[in-house]
């Protein structure tokens, strides 16, 4: 026979599955012999018996019997015996907590039999009846499903009847025609008396407990949680013990550290005189907990005792629900509290310091997700003013500044001092240069992969995207939201990237201290967070195994890096190099090998040539002594020309006017040529290196000239070269041989050789199945997740994030975003079978990453895993990658140790 149910004293802490977190915790304290009401728990297994039959499991009525009676023994008294009855309190618990989202009844056991005997012992005849109010209502509720605004309603009119507000001023007459009149909303509602028979009471409301389990707000909490459905819940039975019965008596929640900041020292609210749901309801204003030592101090003495003891063996913080019945101490409850980012670092390295942990469990403690949510500048306080729109958190922080509609604009503004956030409906290329002066970015369209918030994200600045409730006009200088109201270029909003809130109006916003640490401008002593999040990520630094570098395109990026701990570059981009002013000559290049002009396509290589070296030098010089990797130029080229329906509009409209139209016509021409279907499967990446004449010997030409000169300037350049977009080793083997040229021509006419690596970056998937053959040329692999995730789904980031994503998410065809997290089933497989083929034939082959998810916990996980050398991530995600890669390290040891 299964067995069903467990006393207190026949559980631990281990047996959260089957017992629940409370039961466990219930059945832990018990064992360390706190004064816990006795009790049992009957198990999750009978929940899911019951969920999947509508009835309860056979055997389960005689456990609870058997157990009902060791509990009567336990407290010499009887569930609903006429003088002094005992009563249970029936309260849920899942294996995770579920605050809030399941059932609770209290005070089974009051009948209209044992009410005077209850208050007899109580010696206060408004407690017996309050209780016997409670359960009613409480039961009617839960069990019977009637409204509860019934109840509510009675309980204001008898307020009002008296001419009072508060339920305390109803006396034990009041309450006991209360009771008269719920026991009547309980037949006409319900078309059944309440039962008078205690041991019925209890059974119905473990029933209801079970079925608590699938209500709509549990279902819908459990989906947000990501808890699964098939778990069931616990249901605890224990002695009711009254923190209402006398100024003696009380009840209160502490935590044994603050979970707010990780201060050390009690922490907690008690409320003299009261119930647990008192505290919870927040009807009368609770006092510190340090009063309590004060007003009991026995209790107290031994609450704080209980509390250390607990902190000792959870070896962590703790949370405890407490009742002082009669001046007698009794813990309802403990568990590992939840707490914030800055408490989790900092309680973390304190147990550490007090030697309750090891270094290694401190960084088990904290993740890179709190360390992320540390290093964003924020909102001083829960603003109380109302968002005027909401959108895509899509990359946090906190950001105010005068509303700007174009680039061009934020970038003058910025540099007049002005702070500005910058308002499209969404962003292009041609917007980087207002991205980087805005403080924010706010669009009406997209999601957390388009460009605006991939930009934004890289780049460290604060974005909401997808507000699509707010209708932007850029041209009239003004957005209008929902409710009609019309913000105006210069107007500030405030913009809040974490939780992806616009507000109208500053609210004040705070640098984060982490970030002023990693950056090295943190003025004096380090205070106890910084210091906290320091030793943790120096743990983390001496046990990850991945390296980390930045994914960075300017020098001033590069230099950002290495002071927040990159270890190189992964990834250089070079499209950014071909914009702004240099723009022109791009166009002219373009045009000229559309015309197969040689001579003024090289004129235009070579007024380019100059601009790119000096970016290389600029950046190498930052990167001294580290590994940098040049990615050549990827995008189609139609990015860095005019758009194409504006142009024609332009053309039109001069051609109407009689003016003169040979330049842009011919433009058009080029464009219309090279106008794609589906660009991103298009002419790019490699494909443009091996179709456009002298680019890519341009490019490698720039990089092996800034590394002659870096040489030469007692310099220490390490750097690759980096082919995109490969599908085939032929492709590369091309590309390669041109480059070795143009770099033996470098080293002839220079004198002087610079050691330069080839290799190519993994973003298609024929890229990853044919890696055997590729890696014979290819000196090194970076994965480009963001594409290799693109081409292996069959979709484009830029398109399917705002449409179709969320239905994906809610069905549950994946639990997240495959551009956030790598998927490890098909993108993760591609992955690992490249990193086998690729050193199979070349054992020295290097290994990295550089697409979004270098920066992603989760997926750093699994790129320590499947054996890269590195990641690499937009600069301000280095420090969550340093610690995500010790981490890693941390997590493959108990996984190990797990399977011994
Ligand atoms: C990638 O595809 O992962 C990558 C890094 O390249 P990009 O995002 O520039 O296409
Ligand atoms: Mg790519």
């Amino acid at each position: 026979m299964t067995k069903y149910v467990y006393d207190f004293g026949e559980g631990d802490r281990t047996m959260a599955s089957l017992l629940g977190g409370k039961g466990a915790n219930l059945a832990e304290m018990t064992r360390l012999g706190l004064p816990v009401p006795p009790g049992f728990v009957i198990s999750t297994q009978a929940c899911r018996a019951y969920l999947a039959t509508g009835t309860a499991p056979a055997g389960l009525a005689a456990e609870v019997d058997a157990h009902l009676h060791q509990l009567e023994r336990a407290t010499g008294r009887k569930l609903g015996q006429v003088d002094g009855p005992l009563l249970v309190a029936v309260r849920s618990g899942a294996r995770f907590s579920m605050p809030g989202m399941m059932e609770t009844v209290l005070n089974i056991g009051v009948t209209d039999d044992s009410v005077d005997g209850l208050a007899a012992w109580a010696g206060d005849r408004r407690l017996a009846w309050d209780s016997y109010r409670r359960l009613l209502q409480m039961f009617g509720q839960t069990v019977l499903g009637i409204d509860a605004g019934c109840f509510a309603g009675a309980l204001r009119a008898a307020k009002d009847a008296k001419g009072v507000t508060g339920d305390l001023e109803l006396d034990a007459d009041d309450l006991r025609r209360l009771v008269g009149e719920f026991k009547a909303i309980i037949r006409e509602r319900s078309g059944r008396e309440f039962p008078q028979d205690p041991r019925e009471q209890l059974e119905l409301a473990i029933e209801s407990v079970f079925a608590s389990w699938n209500t709509d707000r549990a279902r819908t909490y459990r989906r947000a949680e990501r808890i699964p459905d098939d778990l069931g819940t616990a249901v605890n039975v224990c002695a009711m013990v009254f923190g209402n019965l006398a100024e003696n008596s009380g009840t209160g929640v502490a935590f044994t550290r603050d979970p707010a900041t990780g201060a050390p020292g009690v922490y907690g609210d008690y409320l003299a005189n009261a119930q647990g749901e008192d505290v919870v309801a927040g009807i009368r204003n609770t006092l510190p907990l340090e009063r309590l030592a004060q007003l009991q101090p026995a209790a107290y003495e031994q609450l704080t005792g209980i509390m250390r003891t607990l902190e000792g063996h959870y070896r962590d913080l703790c949370d405890v629900e407490f009742t002082i019945e009669r001046g007698k101490l009794w813990m309802l409850q403990t568990r590992v509290g939840k707490r914030t980012a800055a408490a989790a670092f900092r309680i973390a390295d304190a147990l550490r310091e007090e030697g309750l942990i090891d270094a290694d469990e401190a960084l088990r403690r904290v993740s890179g997700a709190q360390l992320a949510q540390l290093m964003f500048p924020r909102f001083t306080t829960d603003t109380a003013s109302r968002p005027i729109a909401t959108g895509v958190a899509a990359s946090p922080g906190a950001a105010v500044g005068e509303v700007v509609f174009d680039a061009e604009t934020a970038v003058r503004r910025a540099k007049a001092g002005v702070a500005v956030i910058l308002v499209r409906r969404e962003t292009n290329p041609d917007d980087l240069d207002g991205l980087i002066h805005a403080r924010g970015v706010l669009t009406s369209r997209g999601g957390k992969t388009s460009h605006a918030a991939v930009v934004a994200r890289g780049i460290g600045r604060t974005c909401v995207c997808g507000a699509d409730s707010l209708d932007i006009d850029p041209v009239a200088g003004r957005f209008t939201t929902a409710d009609g109201m019309v913000v105006v270029e210069g107007d500030i909003v405030s913009i809040d990237g974490t939780a992806g809130a616009v507000y109208l109006g500053e609210v004040e916003v705070v640098p984060s201290p982490v970030v002023e640490y990693f950056e090295g401008r943190q003025p004096g002593p380090y205070d106890q967070l910084v210091r906290a999040v320091d030793r943790i990520v120096a743990h983390a630094d001496a046990l990850g195994r991945l390296e980390v570098r930045a994914n960075a395109d300017t020098a001033a990026d590069a230099r950002r890096a290495r002071r927040l701990g990159a270890t190189g570059i992964g990834l250089c981009r070079t499209e950014h190099m071909f914009l702004g002013e240099r723009r022109a000559l791009v166009e002219r290049l373009i045009l000229a090998a559309d015309a197969g002009d040689t001579a003024e396509r090289e004129a235009a290589l070579a007024s380019l040539l100059p601009l790119q070296r000096q970016d290389f030098i600029d950046i190498l010089a930052e990167m001294d002594g580290l590994p940098v990797t040049i990615r050549l130029l990827d995008p189609p080229l139609h990015e860095f020309l005019p758009d194409r329906t504006e142009l024609t509009a332009r053309v039109a409209a001069a051609k109407a006017l009689g003016q003169a139209v040979e330049v842009p016509e011919k433009l058009l021409r080029s464009i219309n040529r090279l106008h794609e279907q589906n660009p991103m499967l298009g002419m790019r990446g490699v494909r443009l290196g091996l179709v456009l004449p002298g680019l890519y010997e341009m490019q490698v030409r720039a990089i092996a000239e800034a590394a002659t000169v870096e040489l030469a300037a007692g310099g220490r350049p390490h750097v690759e070269i980096m082919i995109p977009l490969i599908s085939d080793a032929r492709e590369l083997q091309i590309v390669a041989e041109r480059a070795r040229r143009v770099i033996d021509e470098v080293a002839a006419e220079s004198g002087v050789r610079v050691p330069l690596r080839i290799g190519t970056m993994i973003e298609l998937p024929r890229a990853a199945l044919t890696a055997g053959r590729i890696a014979k040329t290819a000196e090194f692999f970076s994965f480009g997740t963001n594409d290799l995730t693109q081409t292996t789904w069959g979709f484009s980031r830029d398109d399917v994030e705002a449409s179709f994503f969320p239905t994906y998410l809610d069905e549950q065809v994946f639990g997240s975003s495959p551009f956030e997290t790598v998927d490890r089933d098909g993108v993760g497989r591609l992955i690992a079978l490249a990193v086998a083929e690729g050193r199979a034939t070349r054992p020295d082959l290097g290994l990295g990453v550089c697409g979004e998810h270098g920066g992603d916990p989760e997926s750093i996980h699994f790129f320590h895993e499947v054996g890269l050398d590195y990641v690499s991530c937009s600069p301000f995600r280095v420090p969550v990658a340093r610690l995500e890669a010790g981490r890693a390290v941390v997590g493959e040891q108990d996984r190990t140790t797990d399977n011994r």
